[in-house]
């Protein structure tokens, strides 16, 4: 599997593509093209051309979550011919949430995206062999998974949608997230269960972690239980976080076109 990082809040010196504090993946694995958020504005776009990459090309769509960090973007594809593509997201993608008094979720109605097939996102879905949609999170840990502001229906917004895949490699998963508002550890646990493998080999993504508290401890003495060769934390971790991760092992920097080759 091929991954490359076509938005992040980071960018490396000396390569000029755009940042924005926002996240998308595009993923080539067993023939199939695939799009994984798309960042809050059209910088995806932009990197991705940059990058050579044709997104005209994709086949799947995949949403991670309703945050408009992960689905702004979505603006920018609505009125491209998205015929041959296929749209993967849990239905609460698409519902209206807030966060201290702003408009936080897909600013685009899944009506609005002409794809060929819609497929729910609830339940994990194989894309290929190995790479899977793992589906709504199990809640297992007693210390993660805060809700963020409210949803449509005034209830607190656990964002039940956040999910990840999972690339089942060689040497065990490694596992594509965004934002894990579910919880990275939950992720994992899922990750394992779903794929029936044990063994985490690398993790790249947001692992929500911007705060000194609980949760940060937790997670540390949880990951380094797991013996992850590679950890790639970016966009929703902060410095702190970053720090004490290296407890659990060695962190490597994540960045606009970053690419990595996954067996
Ligand atoms: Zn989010
Ligand atoms: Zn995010």
């Amino acid at each position: 599997m091929k991954l490359k990082v076509l938005t992040d809040n980071n960018t490396y010196i000396d390569e000029y593509y755009l940042g924005e504090p926002a996240l998308s993946y595009y993923l080539e694995e067993d023939g199939r093209k695939i799009l994984f958020d798309t960042g809050y504005s059209d910088v995806f776009m932009i990197n991705a051309k940059k990058m050579g990459i044709d997104l005209g090309a994709i086949d799947y769509l995949v949403l991670s979550h309703g945050h408009n960090d992960h689905t702004g973007g979505l603006r920018y594809l609505k009125d491209r011919d998205l015929g041959k593509v296929r749209l993967l997201a849990h239905e609460d993608v698409f519902i209206e949430r807030s966060h201290e008094g702003l408009e936080v979720g897909t600013p685009v109605k899944r009506e609005e995206l002409k794809v060929k097939e819609y497929i729910s996102g609830k339940d994990p879905y194989w894309i290929s062999d190995k790479l899977c949609f793992l589906g709504e999170i199990k809640r297992v840990t007693d210390f993660e998974n805060k809700p963020v502001g409210t949803r449509y229906d005034g209830k607190p917004d656990y964002l039940y949608d956040d999910s990840a895949l999972a690339y089942k490699g060689k040497d065990g998963l490694f596992i594509i997230t965004a934002c894990s508002h579910s919880g990275i550890c939950n992720i994992i646990e899922t990750a394992k269960k779903v794929c029936g493998d044990e063994r985490i080999r690398g993790v790249i993504g947001g692992f929500h972690l911007l705060e000194n508290n609980e949760q940060l401890k937790k997670t540390v003495e949880f990951l380094k239980k797991e013996n992850i060769k590679d950890l790639y934390p970016c966009h929703c971790v902060n410095l702190y976080a970053k720090h004490c991760l290296y407890e659990a092992g060695e962190i490597k920097e994540v960045g606009v076109g970053l690419e990595l080759n996954i067996e």
